[in-house]
């Protein structure tokens, strides 16, 4: 295992965060980073350069003017600055703390290679936090209703931003969620130490104050079906995400102490099992602690497990630290924090003891062989390298795929092999009249921020067909 050859963050002249220190963070689940002052984020929108053709803009999925707000932070006009970033973003805080922005705008700022590319996250962030703490939130006013109805499937970042940009259009707006909070993946499936649900609340609220209807506790494919509200509405839109978890279908999986990222960030995140019996939902704490996967969502599992007092946490991954998918912000926490990264490593079978409960892992050593077709280089057995390890739970973060219910009590929705929802990529048409979707549902378990530019699309395409 090796840590020299993932590449290292440039960030030599960036204004780096304040951060709380890892031998702090690791027995909390407060808020790991804690955000720029005034003086830092006015100095770090200094080294803007307010290009006239921004190239940032081209990689930002929802094509915000990232000069035009980082203008006003340089001139301390931080009102004007957040009345700019919304003009094209409704969920400027969820964003700033989880877009993954060194693969989208900062990865195009001219600074990157020169001495550093802005640090554009975390001055979003700075501003949509300045907004909050002044408790003076600029509600835009609505236009005249064009009488037109939209239905609005799932309150992850896809269906807000729909709704944020049909509700601004006239239309009138109705979110369904299935669970008893708003907020989808932002809610059940981020850490409040990455997001605290505080900041979820406050811009889901934004959207409501906007004049969007949100109903909590309503399945649709069960409570009521899409035809049935395709009766009264003119149009929806599907946000459900993809919240099928993946397992490896290895024996043992279903051992006590096994499971799915999805239920413990669940029982985590929405359930705040950490607080038991604070709570209601009790979450057993564990000593050795093994996680599968490389994504943020196996990183996120590790630190859930860190702070509940596990002594050992490892993520087991198939590749190199090179080819961990997780952002390397993410991957450099979970190091400083204690997570031990067993790469090259592939589960084979569990074991548990009289009682059910999971003992062991047998693994099996891989090594790096020709690039697959992800480009990535693809894992191969070094056979004979089998060993045993000791843990007490495991916590399987490989993937997820969308939940089937909609599709299947849907007729004529379209789905692919890999059970997502078949849609124009330009658009978020569906095979079917009147049906738009878009985010994970469509592509696949993906980024907040590329949910939130289908979510756009679609919002477009259906106020043209409205229209
Ligand atoms: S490309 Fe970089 S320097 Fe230019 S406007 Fe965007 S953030 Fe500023």
């Amino acid at each position: 295992m090796s840590t020299e050859e993932r590449p290292k963050k440039l960030d030599l002249n960036r204004n780096d965060m304040p951060r709380q220190p890892p031998e702090i963070r690791r027995h909390n689940f407060s808020e790991v980073a804690l955000g720029y002052t005034k003086e830092l984020a006015v100095t770090e929108a200094n080294r803007c350069m307010k290009c006239k053709k921004p190239k940032c803009v081209t990689g930002c999925p929802v094509e915000i003017d990232i000069p035009g707000f980082i203008s006003h932070v340089s001139n301390g006009d931080f009102a004007s600055g957040i009345k700019k970033l919304k003009e094209k973003n409704c969920l400027p805080a969820v964003c700033g703390r989880v877009c993954p922005q060194e693969s989208q705008c900062e990865s195009q700022c001219i600074l990157k290679n020169k001495e550093a590319e802005v640090a554009i996250g975390r001055i979003e962030r700075f501003l949509a936090d300045w907004e909050a703490a002044e408790g003076v939130v600029d509600i835009p006013a609505r236009p005249k209703s064009t009488g037109k109805k939209i239905a609005i499937v799932g309150s992850g970042p896809a269906g807000i931003t729909v709704a944020g940009d049909l509700i601004l259009l006239g239309h009138e707006v109705t979110i369904f969620e299935a669970l008893h909070k708003a907020g989808g993946v932002l809610t059940y499936g981020i850490p409040e130490f990455r997001l605290p649900k505080r900041i979820v609340a406050r811009e889901v609220d934004y959207v409501r104050k906007l004049g969007v209807d949100v109903v909590t506790d309503f399945v649709v494919g069960k409570t009521r079906t899409v035809d049935e509200l395709l009766e009264e509405y003119d149009a929806m839109f599907i946000g459900t995400g993809a919240g099928l978890p993946w397992f490896m279908n290895i024996p043992g999986e279903n051992l006590n102490g096994v499971y799915s990222a999805n239920e413990y960030l669940t029982r985590m995140n929405l359930m705040q099992g950490y607080k038991f019996p604070g709570s209601s939902t009790p979450i057993k704490k564990h000593a050795r602690v093994a996680v599968v996967g490389g994504g943020n969502v196996a990183m996120d599992s590790a630190r859930t497990a860190l702070r509940m007092g596990a002594k050992e946490v490892h993520i087991i991954y198939r590749r190199s630290m090179k080819e961990l998918p997780a952002r390397l912000e993410e991957v450099e926490n979970a190091e400083e924090e204690g997570v031990i990264f067993s790469v090259l490593t592939l589960p084979l079978r569990y074991s548990g003891d009289e009682n059910g409960w999971l003992r062991q892992i047998e693994c099996l050593k891989m090594e790096l062989g020709e690039p697959d077709a992800s480009g990535r280089r693809s894992p191969v057995e070094v056979p004979g390298s089998n060993f045993i390890a000791e843990f007490d739970a495991l916590v399987c973060a490989i993937g997820n795929s969308p939940n089937p219910l909609i599709p299947s009590t849907t007729a004529g929705l379209e789905v692919t092999k890999r059970g997502t929802l078949v849609a124009d990529p330009e658009t978020g048409k569906t095979t079917r009249d009147r049906i738009w979707a878009g985010g994970d549902i469509v592509t696949g378990a993906a980024t907040v921020i590329l949910a939130m530019g289908a979510g756009r699309k679609a919002a477009r395409s259906i106020h043209a067909y409205l229209s």
